[in-house]
């Protein structure tokens, strides 16, 4: 895996912050865009095409994306759980719409409204209309786990996937929604998922609930996936799933892997400093670690820098 490269996709604008009770305004979230750009970010999650009433932080998502720069390199995703909420996303600009629905039948009428069939009927509508210019990507949640129903089994994950497939979307993410999976499970469901479709792009939507985030991670590159969500500072929550916490910290990822031999394209410095700057606007300690312990080594002229002789 030495000499690899793997994209992260930051979702600190949308699965990060679409929890939190404190509301951040249009131009915060922009800032924490610029700041993502910054850090070498280029892929982001920017928003949710979502009802308002039921997830408040992402009222304002047309204002997002009209505010989005167009000169940085950015790459923006708009999540979208319905056809309405896909037409928004286009309609307001953006040409990648992440496609969301959940393995899990319950998990689906709760956060979607509707039964998992229905979302991908929708899915299918979506795919056979999308512009030309508008890359479709698929996001199964609860892949390794529901909050209502417990295990998911996987041959009710590979035939909610194999029914998406038909449509062909640009990539198919695996989400663990709630964050219970294991190094093992990642192994186990990535490798299925291979075998039945060797060729479509793989990513990992990664909760650190119970503190298997960062290991489950490896697991996946170990798998062969070279597409990871993380998020500035470990931020994150899902309103539809009890209990559930941050995304994998984006910074500490990229420590993990530039460590390893691992080529993110991200600066760590600057992730940290996102991240810090993220923590004051949430006016709450978050959970990233290596933003509260420095990277390894520190940079020249930093005390502590140089090892004290004997
Ligand atoms: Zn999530």
């Amino acid at each position: 895996m030495s000499g690899d490269f793997v994209e992260i996709v930051e979702v600190s604008p949308r699965d990060g912050i679409q929890n939190e009770p404190t509301l951040l305004s249009t131009d915060d979230k922009l800032e924490l865009i610029g700041r993502a750009l910054d850090a070498g970010l280029r892929r982001m999650e920017v928003t949710s095409f979502v009802n308002p009433k039921r997830v408040p932080q992402m009222a304002d998502a047309e204002a997002v994306a009209a505010g989005l720069p167009t000169d940085r390199g950015g790459r923006y995703i708009g999540l979208t759980l319905n056809r309405r909420g896909f037409d928004r996303a286009v309609a307001c600009g953006l040409r990648e719409a992440n496609y969301a629905l959940v393995a899990s039948e319950t998990f689906n009428i709760r956060n979607q409204g509707v039964p998992t069939d229905d979302s991908i009927a929708a899915f299918a509508e979506i795919r056979q209309s999308a512009p030309a210019d508008v890359t479709v990507s698929l996001t199964v949640g609860a892949a390794f786990g529901c909050p209502f129903e417990g295990e998911v089994p996987l041959a009710r994950l590979m035939a909610v996937i194999e029914a998406c497939m038909v449509h062909a979307p640009a990539e198919l993410a695996l989400a663990d929604t709630i964050g219970v999976a294991t190094p093992a499970d990642i192994k186990a469901r990535i490798s299925a998922v291979r075998s039945a479709f060797p060729d479509v792009p793989l990513r990992l939507h990664l909760h650190n609930t119970r503190n298997t985030g960062i290991a489950n991670a490896w697991a996946g590159i170990e798998a062969g996936v070279r597409c990871l969500d993380a998020s500035l500072g470990g931020v994150g929550g899902c309103p539809f799933a009890p209990r559930a916490t941050g995304n994998i910290p984006t910074e500490d990822l990229v420590y993990m892997l530039e460590r390893s031999g691992v080529k993110t394209g991200v600066s760590l410095e600057a992730a940290m400093d996102a991240a810090l700057w993220l923590e004051g606007k949430l006016e709450k300690t978050v959970p990233g670690m290596v933003m509260k312990a420095g990277g390894f080594p520190k940079p020249q002229g930093e005390p502590g820098s140089s090892p004290r002789a004997a």
